[in-house]
């Protein structure tokens, strides 16, 4: 274990910490700045620094509030062990590049999109809107590891340098995918008169495009359609659901299949074209 991938670890502990205050108030509307600090949703009572530190407070509170002993939910650990898990693997296996910085900010949000969907079924623009205008600006100093944009482009007699090149694989990577799934969506929803597939969702795997590329969205959402269909069956059986009115929280899936393709990277996809 190297100091970098410590560093890592505990930089994400800090950051799920404030994705559990995202999680919390992006899908109330509420602003993630003001209150700058933390309250018990329960009593409203201020959370003192030495019962707000990541996963530790949790233990010794024994997840209860210390004012009104109201339930801590279990979401506030594991969210931020799970982003200092995967910012700890993302830098063991890159070094503290800029590619793992890239890496990091993109799992960050995706976790923070799963639990808020798996919460609340709201995938939050703040997220999903926000990440993708970000992998697009960051499309220019760290490239976009696909060559879609530029076989398109080569087509056409254009060839950019490599800066320009990586925003437009971000760029359709964003574009293309979402695109289409958000004109599928209109299609089902002419056709069947329900909403198919939610606007969340598709600016979900905008973002994901903007940071990854064209290929590795498709990959991200035949698994996390795939995913989401075996594991939601098997929770309508077991629990009892009524598979009519029950809402499958889609973005979870697609948020943890997105995890995986950022962290399996370049070998899944090369593994995965060769299928194609
Ligand atoms: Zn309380």
């Amino acid at each position: 274990m190297t100091l970098e991938s410590l560093v890592a670890f505990l930089a994400g502990l800090v950051l799920g910490s404030f994705l559990n205050v995202c999680i919390y108030r992006l899908p109330r509307d509420l602003s993630v700045m003001s209150p700058a600090r933390s309250f018990c949703p329960a009593c409203e009572h201020q959370i003192a620094w030495y019962d707000n530190i990541p996963v530790g407070s949790y233990l010794i509170l024994r997840a209860r509030c210390r004012h009104c002993g109201a339930r801590i939910p279990l979401r506030y650990p594991i969210v931020e062990l799970l982003t200092a898990v995967l910012f700890f693997a993302i830098v063991s296996a890159l070094g503290p590049t800029a590619v793992a910085v890239k890496l990091c900010i993109l799992v960050a949000l995706l976790v923070g999109l799963t639990f808020s969907d798996l919460e609340e079924r709201i995938l939050p623009d703040e997220f999903t809107l926000g990440g993708t205008a970000l992998g697009i600006v960051l499309a220019w100093f760290i490239p976009v590891d696909d060559m879609i944009a530029q076989s398109l482009l080569l087509l056409g007699g254009i060839q950019p340098g490599p800066h320009w090149t990586s925003v437009a694989e971000s760029v359709v990577g964003a574009g293309l995918p979402a695109g289409s799934l958000w004109l599928g969506g209109i299609l089902f929803e002419k056709i069947r008169h329900k909403e198919g597939l939610g606007l969340g969702d598709v600016k979900m795997m905008a973002m994901v495009g903007a940071f990854l590329g064209l290929r590795a969205t498709l990959l991200t959402l035949i698994l996390g359609s795939v995913a989401g269909s075996v594991i939601g069956l098997i929770y309508i059986k077991l629990a009892k659901k009524d598979a009519g009115s029950y809402e499958l929280p889609f973005g979870t899936f697609l948020g943890f299949a997105g995890i995986f393709v950022a962290l399996a990277g370049g070998r899944v996809i090369r593994w995965y074209a060769g299928l194609l």
